[in-house]
């Protein structure tokens, strides 16, 4: 296949990609939007069982205080039987002791019994009103739920017909090409862009000038050096070529050249453009040679760790 075909395919099938993965992330974030909802579920139906608890233990108590009453009510009305059969002083006055200790008892009992009951009473409203806030809350998060199943059934209705137009064209596709490419879309959006004046318009470098034209000739698949995109030529018209590369300059910078050079010196349009183009290309140059010296200082590093162990040796 020409390269110019597998780019033809490559830019379509980003055009899947990009929407397919768009897709799939959505489709891995939709249940979160449900977390808020089953939160406060789950908080509403804490604070039942915690209210139902304490709805328990005041009922047990209200037991235990009745049962005490009714101790208290028979030893008053025992007392107050005995009061008919007393035969001396001694034992009226025990008696009068046991019921007047009685009733003191069994008032108390009756006041704490009162406070418990209407405790009760309330403790069971709340519940009840919690019971209806839980399940109103119960029937907005089904409802959710289901708004969001047709929202992902809608997606992945979608994504399946993604995913057939991918396979129509993943195939004709080198395998390793394709596995770079979509890790790079998955990353950048863009896995192909073109290459204008020299420079890659994925990541905006300058490509060094005999890759670009490697580039330009289109015999291979290439990648950024830099970004890792596949890259294609696209020609330019030579006033664009001109204005292209001003755009890849900082805004503050031109401005200076422009002082510089019309004001002072008097270059024409062409002049310029030459002088820019002659400092581009010293740039390039001087990378390669930074990128060889950084080899040359290994180099020597690891000689030195070569001399240094045969200096041990002997020793
Ligand atoms: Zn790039």
């Amino acid at each position: 296949m020409a390269t110019t075909d597998i780019f033809e395919k490559l830019k379509k099938l980003q055009n899947i990609l990009v929407k397919k993965y768009e897709l799939e992330q959505k489709i891995d974030e939709a249940p979160k939007q449900l977390s808020s909802q089953e939160e406060l579920l789950s908080r509403m139906k804490k604070e039942y069982i915690e209210k139902n608890n304490e709805y328990d233990s005041v009922k047990a108590n209200v037991g235990k205080l009745k049962l005490e009453l009714d101790e208290a009510v028979k030893s008053r009305e025992n007392g107050e039987k005995g009061m008919d059969n007393i035969q001396t002083h001694r034992e009226y006055e025990a008696l009068e002791k046991q019921i007047n200790e009685a009733t003191e008892r069994e008032n108390e009992i009756r006041k704490d019994l009162q406070k418990e009951e209407k405790l009760l009473e309330e403790i069971k409203e709340t519940l009840k009103i919690n019971e209806d806030m839980i399940s109103a809350q119960e029937t907005d998060l089904n409802a959710s739920k289901e708004s969001l199943n047709n929202e992902l059934s809608s997606y992945n209705k979608e994504l399946n017909s993604l995913k057939k137009s991918e396979d129509k064209i993943t195939p004709d596709l080198d395998q390793e090409i394709l596995f770079k490419f979509q890790r790079i879309i998955q990353r950048n959006s863009e896995g192909i862009v073109a290459v204008r004046n020299g420079v890659c318009t994925g990541c905006h470098m300058i490509l060094p000038a005999q890759f670009a034209n490697i580039v330009r000739e289109g015999e291979n698949i290439n990648f950024c050096p830099y970004c890792s995109r596949i890259l294609f030529y696209e020609e330019t018209g030579e006033e664009e070529t001109y204005d292209s590369y001003f755009n890849l300059e900082e805004a503050g910078s031109l401005a200076d050249l422009d002082d510089d050079y019309s004001d002072e010196e008097g270059f024409d349009e062409e002049e310029r453009e030459e002088k820019l183009y002659d400092e581009g290309e010293e740039e390039l140059d001087n990378e390669d040679e930074d990128d060889a010296d950084e080899e040359d200082a290994e180099n020597d590093s690891d000689d030195e760790d070569d001399d240094e162990a045969s200096e041990e040796e002997e020793e």
